[in-house]
């Protein structure tokens, strides 16, 4: 059995003042599924002190373990900060950074030699999807951004549709249905069926509270990767709930 995950992504947005949302939030996180918020890595310590019923994780990592990289942060360094996760791929610092496939596949690495469980981001722009390209896409980025040595211990693999994601558009349920099993399959195919099916396989992209239920039915949805709906507890305690 996969264990339900709503993850948080608070991107570039916070402050030690909003690490109080944590206080709710840490009180859902017995109901069952597990509970990720990754916010700022300069709020990761404190998060990490405040709420040590969630699993707090980076949004990027470096990687090399350590060096002469001015402003990086290393897988290292994010788990002694406290950090238990870092999402990696996010399709933000693809477009943002330049950061491709190889890149991605390269932080994979660094964050499971740190001991970090990898939230690997994928996901199609709109024109790739109009295209029809979706499913190659998705697979190219897979067999390209996840290393060997996949398990479902330390891998999260997580369905971002780069128009879905602070939109406020979301795929149908079918279209999540059609690359969750896709993913699914693939991951078996490469990993082995006891591997690829123990892997929990996130939906992201305008996430929230009155369509979470929908998307959570879906088969292969393990839960969500959620931006906006995750700053504050009002809004992601709903989310929470839906996966329980
Ligand atoms: P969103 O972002 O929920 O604000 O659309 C999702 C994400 O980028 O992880």
């Amino acid at each position: 059995m996969r264990r339900k995950l709503a993850a948080g992504n608070w991107k570039m947005n916070g402050s030690g003042a909003a690490l109080a949302e944590l206080d709710e939030m840490a009180k859902a996180a017995s109901n069952g599924a597990e509970i990720l918020v990754c916010p700022p890595a300069t709020l990761i310590g404190a998060a990490a002190s405040r709420a040590p019923g969630l699993a707090i994780g980076g949004q990027d990592c470096h990687a090399r373990a350590s060096g002469a990289h001015t402003g990086d942060i290393s897988a290292a360094m994010l788990k002694d900060a406290g950090a238990s996760h870092v999402i990696l791929g996010h399709s933000e610092r693809r477009a943002d950074h330049d950061e491709h496939d190889e890149d991605v596949r390269d932080k994979c690495g660094a964050a499971w030699e740190a001991g970090l469980v990898a939230v690997v981001c994928v996901g199609e722009t709109l024109d790739e999807r109009e295209a029809s390209n979706t499913l190659d896409i998705i697979a190219g980025q897979l067999a390209g951004s996840i290393p060997d040595g996949a398990t479902g211990h330390n891998l999260v693999v997580a369905y971002e549709p780069v128009w879905a994601i602070g939109t406020g558009k979301v795929p149908t349920t079918d279209q999540i249905g059609e690359v969750h099993d896709f993913m699914r399959a693939s991951l078996e195919r490469r990993f082995g069926p006891g591997v690829g099916r123990s892997v929990r396989l996130l939906y992201g992209g305008s996430v929230k509270a009155s369509n979470a239920s929908d998307i959570f039915h879906v088969s292969n949805v393990d839960g969500a990767l959620v931006g906006g709906a995750s700053l504050k507890a009002a809004d992601f305690v709903p989310i929470v709930d839906a996966l329980n």
